[in-house]
């Protein structure tokens, strides 16, 4: 095939795609399909979390849009460039789609990976390889991705298991039946607390706001022992409710909170979010002290009617989740 520029020269524009899907937080893959006068027909970068989809792979959305481009599902006159190699799905999408050379990267970490083991078998016998262009670079990159990742885990402590079964929401429910009345005294009166854990935090309430009320409850896990939960909601205006964050006594002040903070923004980033606020009770000077040193601002005030003539007067606060991760 002729290209109108080197295999280096349409390599670095799909490294530019994996640095894209980088800085989303995704494994950095980019890939591209260039037809043989050298117009690129199709793009595509790793977009597996952010589509929550497993066959979002840089490839196959390189694919697609060339198919689209181009008219056809025959892609007998182009290339696909990718960064690293394809895997099996993507290996069936090349063959699939007739593409006649592949250029990529670095190889599978398992070698040999799956697309150089069909090559050599005879599924992919027509299909043109060169390895290893631009290799440091592609390898470069996902080095600082997983170099990262793992620091990040290894700081973790806490394991978020969302609240699905009967037994988890009982689960959560225990533990805010006891953190509620032992928390909240200095703050309301006993018979508030009972009025609002068992309206808001019952087993029944937890399941109706997950059913039906679109709130999501996870239980905060370190090794088997439960250290509190944390209840959020989507709101229609691309912020994140933190409805509950609560950590059991002999639990706080060891970093719990802040690894919470930590995985609801990367929950905001991984679903488009902009923002999180919540509610805090204008009397509950410690939880609007760390609030505030968290970065969250006010943003307004007001009182909300319970029933049964209790109230919740409460500061509304709000932190901005910037899109872009630090460093990656
Ligand atoms: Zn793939």
């Amino acid at each position: 095939m002729n290209f109108l520029k080197n295999d280096e020269y349409y390599m670095s524009i799909a490294v530019g795609l994996a640095e894209e899907a980088m800085l989303r937080g995704e494994v950095p893959v980019g890939a591209l399909v260039v037809r043989s006068d050298g117009f690129i027909a199709g793009r595509g970068s790793n977009r597996r979390q952010q589509d929550r989809n497993a066959l979002a792979h840089a490839e196959v959305i390189a694919i697609d849009e060339a198919c689209r481009t181009l008219g056809g599902w025959r892609l007998s006159e182009c290339a696909l460039y990718v960064t690293l190699e394809p895997c099996l799905m993507c290996s069936g999408a090349i063959l699939n789609s007739r593409i006649k050379r592949v250029v990529f990267g670095m190889s599978d970490d398992s070698s040999p990976g799956a697309f150089t083991r069909l090559k050599s078998g005879s599924l992919l016998r027509r299909t043109e390889v060169t390895a290893g262009v631009m290799e440091r670079e592609c390898k470069e990159l996902f080095e600082r991705f997983f170099k990262k990742l793992r620091s990040e885990r290894k700081m973790s402590k806490l394991n978020f298991t969302e609240v699905k079964t009967e037994a988890q929401i009982e689960t959560a429910a225990a533990l805010a039946d006891e953190i509620w009345h032992e928390f909240f005294p200095s703050v309301l009166s006993a018979e508030q607390i009972d009025y609002m854990v068992e309206r808001f935090q019952s087993a029944r309430a937890m399941k109706e706001q997950i059913n039906s009320e679109g709130y999501k409850y996870f239980l905060l896990l370190n090794g088997g022992t439960r250290v509190g939960y944390t209840a959020i909601r989507h709101d229609g205006d691309g912020r994140l409710f933190l409805s509950k964050l609560y950590v059991k006594k002999d639990s706080r002040g060891k970093g719990y909170a802040t690894e919470v903070f930590e995985f609801l923004k990367r929950y905001c980033r991984e679903n488009g979010l902009k923002a999180i606020w919540l509610t805090v009770n204008k009397h509950n000077d410690t939880a609007v002290s760390v609030y505030e040193k968290r970065g969250f601002r006010k943003i307004g005030e007001g009182v909300t009617d319970i029933g049964k003539d209790f109230v919740m007067d409460d500061f509304y606060f709000q932190l901005d989740v910037e899109q872009e991760r630090d460093g990656i």
